[in-house]
């Protein structure tokens, strides 16, 4: 089990729930909830995670991208889990500078 229950963005903050889903994960921005799908893999959790941010980052900021462009900006967003897991001393140097 992924021991998180809340992300905070700016002012908001965000319940994290797993459950029976079909999706990898919903995020509903009215209601500031971020469900997953129990048992993810690591992989498709971080991999999800990415991607649902950019979806949090989206809507909290009222950017103006079509339905269809913030989809496939989501899942390129993905690819940062390709890249921290092929470079682990660039991970360790991005956790230290923040
Ligand atoms: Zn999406």
């Amino acid at each position: 089990m992924i021991p998180i229950t809340k992300i905070k963005y700016k002012n908001r903050t965000i319940k994290v729930t797993f459950e029976n889903i079909e999706d990898f994960a919903v995020y509903y921005h009215e209601k500031k909830k971020l469900v997953f799908r129990k048992n993810l893999s690591s992989k498709f959790f971080l991999k999800t995670l990415f991607h649902e941010l950019f979806h949090i980052i989206i809507a909290t900021n009222e950017f103006s991208v079509s339905k269809h462009g913030e989809e496939k900006v989501a899942a390129l967003t993905e690819e940062y889990y390709t890249i921290l897991k092929q470079n682990p001393k660039l991970k360790k140097i991005i956790l230290n500078l923040i």
